[in-house]
């Protein structure tokens, strides 16, 4: 037991205005990836609604992603597989370009990262106008798998990232 409440573990998100532009509120982890246990905690928040889906691949999308990824591929009995940004892969990949809700990007995953059929969860920290994930979710399907929903810790209600996702089941720890 973690002694955790997701109240808790709320409370530790740190709110930086206009960081890494003016405008934007960004959402600071790094004092709940700072506080023993939490990191364990939220792995395991994530995870639940998904325990009995048959999920092969956990997505985890560079790089805050990459913090939460890990211990949710474990908990699911999962491969962890790598979303990274342009250029950071070794192998062969496929590519997905974005919209951030500050900027432009492409992310790839390697060609050999998911099987025809196989069952993706996605996961990343904040779901904000939803780009990234649809993204991710575009590459998991350019690779045959079936994307069976994501899982972040925090979504930004008035950016409406949902509608991006086309009804995709999405699990969000809390919501502002
Ligand atoms: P989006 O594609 O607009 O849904 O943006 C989600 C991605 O950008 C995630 O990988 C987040 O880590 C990051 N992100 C977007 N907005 C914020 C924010 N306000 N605070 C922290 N991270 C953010």
């Amino acid at each position: 037991m973690s002694g955790y409440s997701l109240e808790q573990v709320r409370g530790l998100i740190r709110d930086i205005p206009d960081f890494p532009k003016k405008g934007i509120l960004f959402k600071d982890i790094t004092p709940v990836l700072a506080s023993p246990g939490a990191l364990s905690f939220l792995c395991e928040q994530l995870a639940k609604p998904f325990q009995s889906k048959g999920i092969k691949k956990v997505m985890a999308i560079e790089s805050r992603g990459f913090f939460f990824g890990t211990g949710v591929a474990e908990r699911l009995g999962a491969g962890l597989i790598p979303v990274r940004k342009a250029g950071k892969l070794p192998w062969q990949t496929v590519q997905e370009s974005y919209a951030l809700e500050y900027g432009e990007a492409v992310l790839e995953v390697h060609r050999d990262a998911i099987s025809a059929g196989e069952k993706v969860l996605l996961i990343d920290d904040v779901l904000a106008t939803g780009g990234t994930l649809r993204a991710a979710k575009s590459l998991a399907l350019q690779l045959g798998g079936e994307v069976m929903g994501a899982a972040c810790l925090l979504e930004i209600d008035f950016l409406k990232g949902r509608r991006a996702l086309d009804g995709l089941p999405i699990h969000t720890l809390w919501s502002v």
